[in-house]
């Protein structure tokens, strides 16, 4: 981990069937500690440029959503969260606070199908992609080709057949 990295904690407790909801987000807050933004998916070359240059920076992550969203992450702590857990403005925080649940939340599933932490990371899933797909698409243009190649083979040999035997006749 970089230095100054901050590390995002979903922790689970021992005691927590006897803890209610809201006693479990206080001691956790893992939900205070960052903030998210949708992002295109990039396509381009220069897309995927910016990606690799907004992952260079500390407490940035990016990832793909369970519904094949972008996102990109800023390990950032809201400034609205005190020492002990508890929520500065709980009576009136923001409604993407109010909607977090804690049996549906970070701490019991995971929150991406693909996280890319460094540039290297999203390379690599780029790469793996390509060579995915390139595994996928060769044995198809494979058998295409030799069908073709055996296609061309019989047009040609029901020529010379039909040549010879015209020839033939003539005689
Ligand atoms: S909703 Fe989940 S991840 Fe968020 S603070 Fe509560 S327990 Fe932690
Ligand atoms: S407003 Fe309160 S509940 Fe929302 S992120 Fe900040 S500290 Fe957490």
């Amino acid at each position: 981990m970089t230095k100054g990295e901050i590390e995002l904690i979903f922790p689970k407790f021992p005691d927590e069937d006897k803890m209610t909801e809201s006693e479990i987000c206080v001691r956790c807050h893992g939900c205070c500690m960052y903030v998210t933004v949708p992002l295109d998916s990039p396509r381009s070359k220069d897309q995927k440029d910016l990606f690799r240059w907004y992952l260079l920076h500390r407490n940035v992550e990016i990832y793909i959503d369970h519904d094949r969203q972008w996102q990109i992450l800023f390990k950032t702590p809201c400034t609205k969260l005190l020492d002990n857990g508890m929520c500065a403005v709980y009576e009136t925080r923001p409604q993407i606070c109010r909607d977090y649940k804690a049996d549906a939340c970070s701490r019991v599933g995971k929150d991406y199908i693909e996280l890319f932490k460094t540039p290297a990371e999203f390379d690599l899933y780029f790469e793996s992609r390509k060579s995915a797909t390139a595994k996928k698409t060769a044995p198809k243009n494979a058998g295409k080709t030799a069908k073709k190649a055996a296609k061309k083979a019989i047009k040609k040999s029901a020529k010379k057949a039909a040549k010879k035997s015209t020839k033939k006749a003539a005689r």
